[in-house]
């Protein structure tokens, strides 16, 4: 039986770190076969990113010295670097150059030029740990996504994943080796199908790690990070959080798509198709982790915790056509799939849809999505909002839950603009202001999870 065991940057930011993560793969190793998934060493993807957006203003030879000795630095505490080792390194970066003088060149910022680039993060990582194991004696094969195995379409910065060529291509080059070797597989990175690398969207090494996962048919996917687990609110808003031991797929989705950016909102997916079990550790200590699992009947009634995004927008769409008429809302969804953008929450009445939308990192779509929806409604965008969500079957079992929740934000004078249960009754979510957002998390983990 496979373990896949993902780990974060925060389990990866200096020598002491990866030694240690090194020593949790070797102890999983003894036992079971294992594939570890890697992220970029702390803060280097934002490191990536910056250069290629800013060419003009950066020194390209500087830039890619600091980022060779981020690498080497760590490396040379491990081992002592060979002249082989030190080329690995010199290539990947002067393909990091080279395409960075592209860029310049071309004086736009390219997507494809973000992702190329971007992606050399969890290629230098995989390198470190790989001989970080190779320090504790065991064999490693490293393997990148953009070497075709994660296949994805062209939509560069969030590629979508190609699921039966990806599975078929993981499993092919994956089983054959997997006793023999530790495998140390690049996080977030893929490729297109005519060999362009891709970046899968921000923190999306955990959905890497339960495609990998699914495909093998993995006994376990392990997520090590810097808390103790999922906690029923992210802890640096509430410090009295507490540790959720066992949450199920259905509510960890809603907490991850809603706020709670420990857990890529993809992730879920592909465990719960296969119903394997993730875990979320942490590696810091290995004994405190939160399982989550497909069965629902053990889960307690209680609410189990509260998650916030902050910078959404709401997009108020206004229309007498609506009346009594239909089609009208598949006009208007159907221009969210030309553009290829997500809605989150989703509130109409007769005469007004409100959708709340991901802050606007692409402005020209939602442009375009306005002048089209402005040809039969009038659409109008309102900024600086924040999303919050509450998870737990309590809405179910508990009568005026939801008042409780709402006069507790009355009282303390925080507006509320649109309110979504979905029928699955586990969680209710609702927007307010980006300026009431912490403290209404605070309030009502207090009130609800504080007090109970
Ligand atoms: P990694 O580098 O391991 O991928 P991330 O930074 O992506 O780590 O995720 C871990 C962080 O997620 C934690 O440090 C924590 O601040 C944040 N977080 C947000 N919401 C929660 C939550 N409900 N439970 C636990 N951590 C949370
Ligand atoms: N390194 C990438 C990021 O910072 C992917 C990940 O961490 O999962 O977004
Ligand atoms: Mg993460």
């Amino acid at each position: 039986m496979t373990i896949i065991a993902k780990f974060g940057g925060t389990s990866l930011g200096n020598a002491e770190r990866i030694k240690n993560t090194a020593k949790i793969i070797s102890e999983i190793k003894k036992k079971k076969d294992v594939v570890v998934v890697v992220s970029a060493i702390g803060k280097i993807t934002d490191f990536l990113i910056n250069a290629v957006k800013n060419t003009n203003k950066i020194n390209i030879d500087k830039f890619i010295d600091e980022v060779y000795l981020r690498h080497f630095n760590i490396l040379k505490e491990i081992k002592q670097p060979t002249n082989q080792d030190k080329k690995r390194l010199n290539l990947s970066c002067n393909s990091i150059k080279q395409r960075l003088i592209l860029a310049k060149q071309q004086n736009k910022i390219n997507p494809e030029d973000i992702d190329y680039i971007a992606g050399f993060g969890e290629k230098f990582s995989a390198f470190i740990l790989s001989i970080a194991l190779e320090q504790l004696n065991f064999k490693t094969k490293m393997l990148c996504g953009d070497d075709n195995l994660i296949f994805t379409n062209n939509n560069f910065n969030n590629a979508e994943v190609l699921f039966d060529k990806t599975n078929n291509a993981l499993e092919k080059k994956i089983l054959p080796i997997i006793k023999e070797n530790i495998i140390v597989f690049t996080g977030f990175v893929g490729t297109t199908l005519n060999n362009k690398t891709t970046c899968l969207g921000r923190g999306s090494s955990d959905y890497i790690a339960s495609i990998i996962g699914a495909s093998l048919d993995a006994k376990e996917i392990r997520i090590y990070t810097d808390v103790d687990g999922i906690m029923t609110a992210d802890p640096r808003i509430v410090k009295n959080a507490k540790i959720i031991k066992k949450l199920d797929f259905n509510e960890m989705s809603e907490l991850a798509c809603f706020g709670a950016y420990v857990l890529h909102p993809k992730t879920i997916e592909p465990a719960m198709k296969k119903n394997i079990c993730v875990k979320v550790i942490n590696s810091n200590n290995t004994k405190k982790f939160t399982e989550i699992f497909n069965k629902r009947e053990k889960t307690s009634k209680q609410i189990k915790a509260i998650s916030s995004k902050t910078n959404i927008s709401i997009l108020n769409i206004y229309s007498t056509r609506m009346l009594k008429s239909y089609g009208f809302l598949a006009k208007v969804f159907k221009i969210f799939e030309e553009e290829e953008l997500s809605v989150d929450l989703i509130c109409t009445s007769e005469v007004n849809i409100s959708l709340s939308l991901n802050g606007l990192e692409n402005n020209q779509k939602m442009q375009n999505i306005i002048n089209k929806l402005n040809e039969f409604s009038f659409a109008k965008l309102k900024k600086n909002k924040a999303l919050i969500c509450i998870v737990g079957e309590f809405l179910k079992h508990k009568y005026g839950s939801a008042g409780n929740i709402f006069n507790k934000l009355g009282e303390n004078k925080i507006n509320i603009e649109m309110i979504s249960q979905g029928a699955s009754e586990i969680s209710i979510s609702f927007i307010v202001e980006n300026a009431d957002a912490k403290k209404a998390v605070l309030l009502l983990h207090k009130e609800l999870i504080e007090s109970n």
